[in-house]
């Protein structure tokens, strides 16, 4: 809650001799006290109090004007019946130089900014609802993501192994398909062999044969020749 305060106001110190005015802050630069910061009443310079010796009630919020950009307000101490010592905040600029008017009761001042961190609390506790449940839905939405690729993944998995086992029987096969082709081969080679010893036993015989023809003709021709003459 401080903190919002600060933004908005200024911690001051009431003098404690006119009771009205807001304490300037000073540095002392005696050898006693180098440094040291502490209080003056604005009006007569009359030394207030060292700023490490206020106790913490003591010192008093001050607003920046609410109703023009005059800087920090004035501070009026009323003593009446019902409210000893009540304290108005008012536009620092005097009533006929100027002023925006503003003025406001401290006590409502404050009453007013519990008012508005509650609210600004309120919404910060909602918005901070809100983005968890956002996040809950993101983390459903990622969890549903999870489990169907999961789903995806046993679907595949299963797939390569049936695959495999395709893949096995695929090689069986073709192992069993070069082993005849070996065979074959084997049995081409045989048969080419059986061939070539035929042709070759073919071409003796028709060798021999051509050559039986020729003598038997030879021989024949021998015969008939001479009647012919
Ligand atoms: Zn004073
Ligand atoms: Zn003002």
């Amino acid at each position: 809650m401080k903190g919002v305060w600060e933004k908005r106001y200024e911690r001051c110190l009431i003098c404690s001799f006119c009771n009205s005015r807001i304490c300037h802050r000073k540095q002392s630069r005696t050898l006693k006290n180098p440094n040291r910061w502490f209080y003056i009443c604005p009006h007569d310079k009359k030394f207030n109090k060292w700023e490490d010796d206020v106790k913490p009630h003591e010192w008093i919020l001050v607003p920046y004007c609410g109703g023009c950009s005059a800087g920090l307000c004035r501070v009026k101490r009323v003593f009446s019946g019902s409210h000893p010592g009540r304290i108005m905040f008012l536009c620092r600029v005097k009533e006929g130089d100027g002023s925006c008017g503003y003025r406001v009761w401290q006590d409502e001042l404050e009453t007013m900014e519990a008012a508005r961190q509650a609210e600004e609390n309120r919404k910060r506790d909602a918005e901070e609802v809100e983005a968890m449940i956002s996040n809950q839905n993101q983390l459903k939405v990622l969890h549903e993501h999870i489990s169907s690729t999961k789903d995806r993944l046993f679907q595949i998995e299963a797939e390569v192994s049936c695959c495999e086992v395709e893949m096995g029987l695929l090689k069986l096969q073709l192992e069993k398909l070069s082993k005849n082709k070996e065979v074959l081969e084997g049995k081409h080679m045989i048969a080419s062999k059986e061939l070539e010893q035929s042709q070759k036993l073919l071409e003796e015989k028709e060798a021999e044969q051509n050559a039986a023809f020729d003598r038997a003709r030879a021989s024949l021709e021998d015969r008939i020749v001479p009647a012919y003459i």
